[in-house]
């Protein structure tokens, strides 16, 4: 199958090959960006974005490693710790986000896993949140399978859990969890009927290959992950990665394409960095396929623009906040067809069958 078959009736594989993610990412760049838009445009409304809050219920003096993270009590990044946050005080942020237009509420937790004592509180955290009328997602760390079926009882909409960066790539990031750590969790999640948020980051000083082995990890998942946060480093002082040399923000764009077109239902989240990209690159984000984002002047603990930027700015482009969110995308009635006057080079690299480079 040519590229410009699949573009005019994407499907849901799960055997994504290195030699195929490499040809995708590195096409010209307007016949990316045309078929990440023709690809989005069968399953989306290309002019609404899903816009999620997200709160830290419990913050820094984390167990974990991760290179990136000014939580991780590794480092010494000046931030200063707190305890789990009171029920009354999350429900309270919660009416807030719901109140400025945010469909879903997210809540982060710096554990390696949920503690025993802390557990029970969040479990009703989620339920009421969930009373608001709000979808909920919350990131607590590893999960066995009874927990995921609690946070499920308690109706958990959303688990977030990251892959970060490929296998290979990842000693270089943690080594306090594995790889196969973050599937099992992902696998508790999946089994228990929890819809899978996970994506990665990039910019932390990865190869090219890691990006698209990431890619390659997430899109051939049992199912694609509902929601997959891609993430532009923000590099924090007193983390191993806080001189890391700067990403090219269009090899930003090039991976939300690329992850647009190989999990065509997923909503593609443009996450952490939004902060430190020109309104001119997440335009280019969302016109590649970009259709999720945080809204809310922080991101667990780093900044992100405030509310009336990105207000201003959705505005600037017609785009709207999707109303309510649903783990079953909604099809535009506007689908793109293959027919544009674009190439059809695919570097000689099929859909199925291709060598691995
Ligand atoms: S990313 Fe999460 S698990 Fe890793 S150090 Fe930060 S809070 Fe802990």
């Amino acid at each position: 199958m040519s590229i410009a078959d699949y573009i005019q009736n994407p499907t849901i594989r799960h055997d994504w090959t290195m030699a195929e993610v490499q040809a995708l990412f590195n096409l010209p760049f307007n016949d990316l960006m045309f078929y990440a838009q023709s690809v989005h445009r069968q399953f989306f409304n290309p002019n609404e974005v899903q816009t999620s809050t997200l709160l830290s219920i419990k913050t820094g003096a984390c167990p974990e490693d991760c290179a990136y993270c000014p939580q991780s009590g590794h480092y010494n990044t000046g931030l200063s710790k707190e305890q789990l946050m009171a029920l009354e005080e999350v429900l309270s942020n919660a009416q807030k986000a719901k109140d400025t237009g945010a469909t879903r509420f997210c809540m982060g937790a710096a554990w390696r896993s949920p503690r025993g004592k802390d557990f029970p509180v969040v479990l009703e955290m989620i339920k009421g949140v969930k009373a608001l009328g709000l979808e909920t997602c919350v990131t607590l760390g590893m999960l066995n399978d009874e927990q995921a079926q609690q946070l499920k009882a308690a109706g958990l909409d959303y688990y977030n859990h990251n892959l970060d960066t490929s296998q290979e790539y990842y000693e270089k990031i943690i080594t306090t969890r594995t790889y196969q750590d973050r599937m099992e969790t992902l696998e508790s999640v999946r089994g228990a009927g929890i819809n899978v948020c996970s994506g990665g980051i990039i910019g932390m000083g990865e190869q090219a290959n890691d990006r698209y082995g990431l890619l390659m990890e997430l899109a051939n998942m049992p199912e694609h992950p509902q929601s997959v946060p891609i993430n532009m480093l923000v590099a924090v002082a007193g983390t191993p990665l806080e001189n890391v040399e700067k990403l090219d923000e269009i090899d930003f764009v090039r991976m939300i394409a690329t992850a647009r077109i190989m999990m065509p239902k997923s909503y593609v989240r443009l996450s952490a960095g939004r902060e430190n990209m020109s309104d001119e690159t997440q335009a280019l984000c969302f016109m590649a396929g970009a259709n999720s984002i945080f809204y809310g002047e922080k991101l667990l603990t780093t900044a992100n623009p405030d509310e009336n930027h990105d207000r201003i700015l959705l505005s600037r482009l017609g785009i709207q906040p999707e109303q309510a969110a649903s783990s079953a995308p909604s099809h535009a009635t506007d689908s793109a067809s293959g027919s544009a006057p674009v190439s059809d080079s695919f570097n000689g690299v099929k859909f199925t069958n291709a060598a691995a480079s």
